[in-house]
């Protein structure tokens, strides 16, 4: 049985070869993402067993989605295949590593997930289930999966992580914060970003004060901070030059993640998330570079660099 469960929409991601406008024409790779999938991959890189679910339709691009997280060597038993295609999204890099998405995903076979969409017994014996706040913006069936998936590993004692990933196209605040208010109550871990920290609350201070045990704060270039119950931390980031940050918040928290699975103390919980997250942001694509742990243990130890 897998330690760590998540579940999500898989993606078909369009990746320009080169930086600059897509307006333009550019040469584009063909790669797979999402958030929780991202975060998948690199767990299972650590060798931490993780498996997906999802619904996956029946296009070409879903039989490449299922190929490449088996050869991840990601658990795919949970995936649900039903008539339906695939989401995609287009990434943009500009100049200085800023990256925009364009998404195409409405009506896709994983957004019509609802309550039932897996087997819950699937979840028995997890360590974590974890969600991303992306799912319950997804539609009304998946606010409801996610609700219900939360319910059902709280049940079976599975601990619960949330990445709030928050997206203003996908959904406003305050449906947002209402859904937030309804999972609350589930969290055992709750990451996010300081745009997320913005984007819902206005400020920071207000992201402390939520009632859950463990929040930790993304701070992009900057690091980490995180409060573990009453103990409040902060970790630097490694310095290198970024590329494409997109995706390096998957990576850190499945480093967190593993951190946890491993016994770490949050100190090195929050050095091993940075250093996944610095892995990702300094490489382009979602998770292609994300490390094996024999990689990112030695560079932690401080052998081995970036060029691998
Ligand atoms: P995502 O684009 O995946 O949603 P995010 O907004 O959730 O990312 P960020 O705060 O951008 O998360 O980055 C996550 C982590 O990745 C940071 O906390 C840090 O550890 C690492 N990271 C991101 N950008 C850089 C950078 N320029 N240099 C070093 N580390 C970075």
């Amino acid at each position: 049985m897998p330690e760590v469960v998540t579940a999500g929409e898989a993606l078909v991601a369009l990746v320009p070869l080169e930086r600059g406008r897509l307006r333009v024409g550019k040469l584009l790779e063909v790669q797979v993402g999402g958030a929780e999938l991202n975060l998948a991959v690199a767990l299972a890189r650590l060798g931490v067993g993780v498996g997906y679910v999802t619904w996956l339709g029946t296009d070409e691009l879903s039989e490449l989605i299922l190929e490449r997280l088996r050869a991840e060597g990601v658990d795919t038993r949970a995936v649900r295949r039903v008539e339906g295609f695939t989401g995609v999204y287009l990434r943009r890099i500009l100049p200085l590593g800023q990256g925009r998405v364009f998404y195409y995903r409405q009506g896709s076979a994983a957004s019509r997930m609802g309550p039932g969409a897996f087997d819950p017994a699937y979840l028995e014996g997890a360590r974590f289930f974890h969600l991303s706040g992306i799912t319950p913006a997804l539609s009304e069936s998946c606010r409801a999966f996610s609700l219900w998936a939360l319910a059902e590993a709280k049940a079976r004692g599975v601990r619960v992580s949330l990445d709030l990933n928050h997206r203003r196209h996908l959904w406003e605040g305050r449906a947002a914060r209402a859904w937030l208010e309804e999972a609350l109550p589930s969290l055992d871990l709750l990451l996010l970003s300081e745009e997320d920290a913005e984007g819902l609350f206005g400020e920071e201070g207000a992201v402390w004060n939520l009632p859950v045990p463990e929040i930790v704060l993304k701070r992009g270039a900057k690091g980490a901070s995180a409060r573990v119950g009453e103990r409040r931390l902060e970790a630097p980031a490694f310095p290198v030059e970024a590329v494409d940050p997109v995706g390096a918040g998957d990576a850190f928290s499945a480093g967190y993640l593993a951190g946890h699975l491993w016994g770490l103390s949050p100190e090195e919980r929050l050095r091993l998330a940075n250093a996944l997250g610095a892995f990702v942001a300094a490489s382009r694509g979602d998770h292609e570079e994300a490390p094996r742990k024999e990689e990112v243990l030695a560079f932690l130890r401080g052998e081995g660099g970036w060029h691998r």
